[in-house]
C-alpha cells in the first residue's frame, strides 16, 4: 500500500526527526533482525517526506505535479531517475512519469530514446546526427524535458497512437501509418518508441523509410534545424520522386545552407508557412536528372518549395 507523502512540512523539522530516529537506530545494533528493520521503516519514511518537502512553497502536494514542476525548473537539463524518487517522495514515481511523458503529453525523453537514436546513426554513418545527440550526453536511467510546453493535441494523439499500436504488422508499417495520420505535424520519438513496444529498431526503421522509401521524414540534421532533437515530421504525405531519394544528409544540409533555406525561384522559406498558401516544404530538385546520370552533388542540386519543384516535374 503506498504511502502519501507530506510535503508541507518543515525541512527542519524533518531533518531532526530523522537524526532521532537514526540515533536510536544505532543504539538497537545487538537486537534481533526484524527489530531493527522495523525500527528503520519510520526513518525511511521520514526520509521521503524530507526529499519531498524541499520543493518549493506552492508546488501541488499530489507526487506528479510535484515532478512536473521540478522538471519545468531545469527544462533541457538532464535529470537523473533518483531526483525524482527524491522530491516525489513515493515509490512508484515512475508510474506518474510515464503518465506525464505519455498521457499528458509532456515532451519528456528519456535516455533510452535517444540511445536508440544514436545507435541507428552510428549504424548510418550518420556523423550529423550523431553530433547532434552527443550533445545531451545522456545515459538511460535518465530524462530531459525537451520542450516546455503540454502538447495541447496529446489525448487526441494518444489515442491514435495506441489504436495503431494494438494492430497487427511490422514496425515500419506502424510508423508510416502513424506518421501519415500527423502529417505536417511534429511527432516524437517517444511515441515511435512506444508505437513500436520499445524496440530499439524504431530508429532504423524512420530512417529506411526516410532514405530508402523516400517518405520526407525531416529531422532536425536532415534540413529542419529548428525541429528539436529526436522530432520527425513527415513533411508531405506522399512518396518523393523515384529521382529524388537516397540524397545523403550531409549533401542536403549543404544545399540547403547554401540557398539559405529558401526557395531559389520564388525565395519561400518555412517562416513564410501560411493557411491560404500551398507552398508548404523545401525539396532537393537534381537539375539533371538520375535517369540522364544526374549525381547527388551539391552541385547538381537545388531547393524549391513544394509548387516550383512540381512545376518542374510537370515541364
Ligand atoms: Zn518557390
Ligand atoms: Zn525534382
Amino acid at each position: 500500500m503506498p504511502r502519501r507523502s507530506r510535503p508541507s512540512e518543515n525541512p527542519e523539522k524533518l531533518r531532526d526527526e530523522l537524526v532521532t530516529l537514526l540515533n536510536n537506530f544505532s543504539s538497537l545494533r545487538t537486537s534481533e533482525l526484524r527489530i531493527r528493520v522495523l525500527a528503520l521503516v519510520p526513518a525511511f519514511h521520514k526520509l521521503r517526506d524530507l526529499g519531498s518537502s524541499m520543493m518549493p512553497i506552492g508546488t501541488p502536494e499530489n507526487a506528479k505535479d510535484r515532478v512536473l514542476a521540478y522538471f519545468q525548473l531545469y527544462p533541457q537539463k538532464v535529470i537523473h531517475g533518483d531526483e525524482l524518487m527524491v522530491i516525489s517522495g513515493i515509490g512508484e514515481w515512475s508510474r506518474r512519469l510515464r503518465e506525464l511523458r505519455k498521457q499528458d503529453g509532456w515532451w519528456i525523453y528519456s535516455g533510452n530514446t535517444f540511445a536508440d537514436i544514436r545507435e541507428a546513426a552510428k549504424a548510418a554513418r550518420d556523423t550529423l546526427e550523431l553530433a547532434e545527440i552527443e550533445v545531451l550526453d545522456i545515459r538511460p536511467e535518465q530524462y530531459v524535458l525537451t520542450r516546455n510546453e503540454q502538447d495541447r493535441e496529446a489525448a487526441h494523439r494518444w489515442h491514435i497512437l495506441n489504436g495503431i499500436r494494438k494492430r497487427e504488422g511490422s514496425v515500419t508499417t506502424k510508423i508510416l501509418e502513424y506518421l501519415r495520420a500527423n502529417a505536417g505535424k511534429e511527432v516524437t520519438g517517444e511515441e515511435l518508441r512506444y508505437l513500436a513496444r520499445d524496440k530499439s529498431e524504431w530508429a532504423r526503421r524512420v530512417r529506411e523509410l526516410r532514405t530508402e522509401a523516400g517518405w520526407p521524414i525531416a529531422t532536425k540534421s536532415s534540413g529542419l534545424p529548428e525541429l528539436r532533437i529526436g522530432v520527425y515530421v513527415l513533411e508531405r504525405d506522399q512518396q518523393s520522386e523515384e529521382h529524388d531519394r537516397h540524397i545523403p544528409d550531409p549533401i542536403r544540409v549543404k544545399v540547403l545552407v547554401r540557398d539559405n533555406f529558401s526557395c531559389v525561384e520564388c525565395g519561400w522559406n518555412r517562416s513564410m508557412v501560411s493557411p491560404e498558401d500551398p507552398r508548404r516544404f523545401l525539396e532537393l530538385h537534381h537539375l539533371a536528372q538520375h535517369k540522364n546520370k544526374g549525381q547527388n552533388t551539391v552541385e547538381n542540386l537545388i531547393t524549391l518549395c513544394n509548387v516550383h519543384h512540381d512545376g518542374r516535374h510537370r515541364s
